[in-house]
């Protein structure tokens, strides 16, 4: 699998697989990390990427040439690369998403800066839009990274326990059951007696009641489409 981080500031993104599993996972050839940098395709003689807005409007808007040009030569070289662009407007990316982009051969992730990118650029490239949330950030980078981290944990051999996939916030409506270390106790601070029993099955209906009350107090939505099966 490759990642194609399209960002005028690839340096923002490099330093995140320096270190730890995603370090770890390249080593292993399960997936590799490229860059490219619209500046590099533009036309303009001082490398010129963005533009006043036209109908007016605050601040600066990223041109579509360059673009175009960086993103049809990403095309030539793969087909099949799978294009998704970063802006706070799209859908929120989820874990659902995660799991099924990790099946993708390619995929490019596009970073607006400034007041974003013309909009003709997302119609023309556009395989997919996603946000991150309901905020504004600087530009779209970080937001790369974070669909970029979710759905590497979801290529075969990145985690090196795969059930820790499947035991997860997210996987089901309920969140996952709080979770402990050692020492047994910390500061006066007890684990739950009956984890220390040894008795699975009692273990198993003890973190089941404890993810419901965890949902019920973070996520009653998730809770509430639990007890209507949606999930
Ligand atoms: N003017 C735009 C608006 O109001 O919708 C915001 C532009 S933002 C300052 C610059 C870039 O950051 C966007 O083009 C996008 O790539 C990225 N970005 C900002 N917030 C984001 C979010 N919540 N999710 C995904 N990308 C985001």
């Amino acid at each position: 699998m490759t990642f194609t981080f399209v960002t005028l500031f690839s340096n923002l993104v490099e330093g995140y697989f320096n270190d730890s599993i995603l370090k770890r996972a390249m080593e292993k050839n399960l997936f590799s990390v490229k860059y490219l940098n619209p500046r590099e395709f533009s036309l303009n003689k001082h490398s010129k990427v963005d533009d006043t807005a036209v109908g007016g409007g605050a601040g600066m808007v990223m041109n579509p040439q360059p673009l175009f040009d960086a993103l049809d030569s990403l095309r030539k070289e793969d087909e099949n690369v799978h294009i998704i662009f970063l802006t706070p407007v799209a859908k929120p990316f989820v874990q659902n998403d995660a799991k099924r982009l990790s099946s993708k051969s390619h995929i490019a992730f596009v970073s607006g800066r400034y007041e974003g990118i013309d909009e003709r650029v997302i119609e023309k490239y556009a395989d997919e839009v996603f946000s991150i949330g309901d905020y504004i950030l600087t530009g779209g980078e970080l937001a790369s990274l974070v669909i970029c981290d979710a759905v590497s944990r979801n290529i075969d051999g990145v985690l090196g326990n795969s059930d820790s996939l499947t035991i997860e916030s997210f996987e089901s409506a309920l969140l996952e059951a709080p979770s402990f270390s050692k020492p047994k106790l910390y500061e006066g601070l007890n684990v739950p007696s009956e984890y220390l029993k040894g008795n699975h099955s009692k273990i198993r209906s003890l973190k089941i009641a404890l993810s419901e009350c965890k949902t019920k107090f973070f996520r009653p939505d998730e809770l509430k489409k639990h007890c209507q099966g949606v999930k």
